[in-house]
Formats: C-alpha cells, sequence, structure tokens
C-alpha cells in the first residue's frame, strides 16, 4: 500500500465514522422525543398505570403537508416528506383519501387485535374521547393525525385550527390494554366513527349538518346554588328552573324536530361559562334560561325577560324580538303583572350569547300571588306552552328572513 493509497483509505474510514455518529446522533434525538414517561399512580385509578403517552407538547414542531404533496412525493426519499410519509404506508394512504373528509381525525390501530372501540363526548368542553379496549398494544400519540382543509396534520396543533389539543393515555385492564385519545376543539363536533383496515376515521360533524334546528335550553342555578327561595327555601328558584326547562324540552321533543340540548337536566351546577359554552359550542338557533325573580318588596310582583341588546342588532329576528314573543305569551298564559324587557350586559350567558338569547323571570318568590303560581305545577307547564309556542313563531321569523 502507497501513501496516496493509506491516506485514501483514512479519508474513508473517517467519513464513514461521521456518517455513523450523525445518524445515531437523529436516532437518539428521535428516541427523546417520542420517549414515553414514567406516571405516578393515579390515586382514582384501580388500574396500574402503564404510561402516559408524549403528550403533543412533547411532539416535534407541527408539519403541515398538503395531502397532494404527500401523493406526488412518496417515491422522492430526499423530500422531508418522506418523514410523514414512513408513517403511513403508500397503499393505505390511497385509501384513507377515499374516506378522509375535510373535518376529521385519522388514528392508526396499534399492533395486534382489540375489543373495541367507544366514543364519547363532553359537550360544554368541546371535548371528545375516542377509547380503544381490549387491545395487544399501546395507542400511540404520533398515531393521532388529522385532516384539515385538505392538510394532513400531526403534533402540536396550530393556533388556527379546529382541534385546540389531544392527548393520549394508555393504562392495563384485566381484558387487555385501553387507550384514551382526549380531544379538544374549537366547537362541538358530532363525531361519526368509520373504521378502516388500519385507521380509525372521526369525521366531525357540525351539529347543524346533523340537525336542521337546535335549541339550548338551561334552568338557572341548581347544586349547590338554589338561587331565590321562599318558605325557609322549601320553595328554591333551582328546582322550579328545572320543572320549567323539562316541561319545555318534553313539548318540544314531542311535537317538532327541534334538537334539544339542555345546560343541566337535574339539580346539579354547570358554570355561566359552561351553559354560554354549551350554546356557543353547539351554533344553537334560540338560547332560553328560566329563573325566578325576588326582591325585598313584597309587593313587587309580574313577569320580565332578559335579552342582549347587542345581539343580532341589525336582523329582523334578535334577540329583543325573542324576548317580546316570550314576553307576550308569558304574560298572557300566566295573567301576571309585566316588568317589561330589560337588556343586561352584566349577565354572563345573555351578553356572551351570539344567537337570539332570553333569560325568563317567570315570576317573584317574594310575592304571594307569584309564588302560589311558582308552586302550581299545572302554571309552570302553562308557562312553557307559552314558550314553547314563542320557539315556533321565532322559528317562523327565522325562516322568513333566510
Ligand atoms: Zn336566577
Amino acid at each position: 500500500m502507497n501513501e496516496e493509497q493509506f491516506l485514501r483509505r483514512i479519508a474513508g474510514y473517517s467519513f464513514a465514522v461521521m456518517l455513523l455518529v450523525i445518524c445515531l446522533s437523529f436516532a437518539l434525538r428521535y428516541k427523546e422525543e417520542y420517549n414515553v414517561v414514567e406516571q405516578e399512580r393515579d390515586a382514582t385509578r384501580q388500574e396500574e398505570l402503564l404510561y402516559v403517552e408524549a403528550t403533543p407538547t412533547m411532539l416535534p414542531e407541527v408539519t403541515m403537508y398538503p395531502v397532494e404533496a404527500l401523493v406526488q412525493d412518496r417515491h422522492d426519499t430526499e423530500s422531508e416528506v418522506w418523514e410523514v410519509w414512513q408513517m403511513i404506508s403508500q397503499e393505505s394512504m390511497v385509501k384513507l383519501l377515499e374516506h378522509v373528509s375535510d373535518r376529521c381525525i385519522l388514528i392508526e390501530k396499534p399492533q395486534g387485535k382489540n375489543a373495541g372501540w367507544a366514543v364519547k363526548e363532553n359537550l360544554p368542553y368541546y371535548q371528545i374521547t375516542f377509547t380503544l379496549h381490549g387491545a395487544e398494544e399501546n395507542l400511540l400519540a404520533s398515531s393521532v393525525l388529522r385532516m384539515w382543509e385538505n392538510r394532513l396534520l400531526f403534533g402540536l396543533p396550530e393556533e388556527e385550527e379546529i382541534l385546540k389539543n389531544y392527548s393520549v393515555l394508555s393504562y392495563e385492564e384485566e381484558a387487555g390494554i385501553t387507550s384514551e385519545v382526549s380531544m379538544t376543539f374549537d366547537r362541538c363536533y358530532y363525531p361519526q366513527v368509520e373504521e378502516q383496515e388500519e385507521y380509525y376515521i372521526i369525521h366531525l360533524k357540525k351539529y347543524h349538518e346533523i340537525y336542521d334546528k337546535i335549541v339550548v335550553l338551561d334552568a338557572g342555578h341548581g347544586g349547590k346554588d338554589p338561587g331565590a327561595g321562599a318558605e325557609n327555601y322549601r320553595v328554591k328558584e333551582s328546582d322550579i328552573a328545572l320543572k320549567l326547562l323539562l316541561y319545555l324540552k318534553e313539548l318540544l321533543e314531542t311535537n317538532t324536530d327541534i334538537k334539544i340540548f339542555c345546560t343541566r337536566t337535574e339539580d346539579v351546577y354547570p358554570t355561566l361559562q359552561e351553559r354560554a359554552d354549551l350554546a356557543l359550542g353547539m351554533e344553537a338557533d334560540l338560547f332560553i334560561s328560566w329563573h325566578c325573580n325576588a326582591s325585598e318588596s313584597s309587593g313587587r310582583s309580574g313577569t320580565q325577560i332578559i335579552y342582549n341588546a347587542e345581539q343580532g342588532k341589525e336582523d329582523a329576528f334578535n334577540s329583543k324580538s325573542f324576548a317580546q314573543l316570550c314576553l307576550d305569551k308569558l304574560l298572557f298564559a300566566l295573567e301576571t303583572k309585566s316588568r317589561g324587557l330589560s337588556d343586561r350586559q352584566d349577565l354572563h350567558i345573555v351578553r356572551r350569547a351570539t344567537m337570539p338569547v332570553v333569560l325568563i323571570e317567570t315570576a317573584y318568590l317574594s310575592n304571594s300571588k307569584d309564588l302560589e303560581l311558582l308552586k302550581d305545577d299545572e302554571k309552570l307547564k302553562d308557562a312553557a306552552y307559552a314558550v314553547y309556542e314563542a320557539v315556533l313563531t321565532a322559528y317562523e321569523r327565522l325562516e322568513e328572513n333566510n
């Protein structure tokens, strides 16, 4: 071997070592990013937690590629696209593209068998939880992809996306591994799950794509907050509001095709924010909140409707017109004194509503004549019927103006 051959060989070795070091450092970085986190035993769970999958914040920065680019460049190993492409085989991608809709979540099935899936919504929080039961393997955070505005996305969601954040939790049960994918969105979506060979596709439908008409009903107060009371709180505003809600709900569900969502149907206390978020997240057509009034002066009585003067100011039908409709019908049905309409921007659910909203102060618990009415279930049914009629008229008016 002469000097030149020797130097060439040394150069060759150094180059190989350099390549090896670069590859190793990449491999180590990748391992770190996807490393699982040991989690302390969660006292609320019976099962031993295996681990918590990496949360989106630990994943590499979001990479967005238009789907067309993915398809075009799938053989191009030089391209960055290859990194994404390694996660999705060519065959499954082609199959997937036939099924994806503009708004959907794609969850790659873990290896091996599983016993099935379930999907659950937590409406006021805009949350959807997808659960995979009895699986042989954990579901990984990196297996959760999403389709939005013709782009296939993974990793931490961007500000303008409809998915706000997500996490994956896996734990072992007798029947196998359970993995929960919890996702928070920008509003309520109706999840339609489609099972493919390698993926679960969760199509995200806006509620108005499923239901033509949507009304959100609220019963004021509840649970820890009884609201106003009479007879040493044996008569509570929260109970009367709930009765009124349930009567109205039944009337609307029996006689119309209007889909009803309620902030509560039992004696619990949703926060004001949750109540408003439900109506906003559903993009409800109308938002109705039942209350009763009270005053230090026992002589004060009557029915009042609170509305939002800022809502639909320019519209032919708005919060104020809906409030007037409700007041007219209620005064006729209950023969109470009119306390008129009141614009209250200081009330959370009224101020935040972007649809015609009414907060109904049915009558005064502090007035003996009004109290008799509020204690009479037949009168409460009359009140519910009056608002039922107002809702029907409201829809006529809304349709006329569209
Ligand atoms: Zn109240």
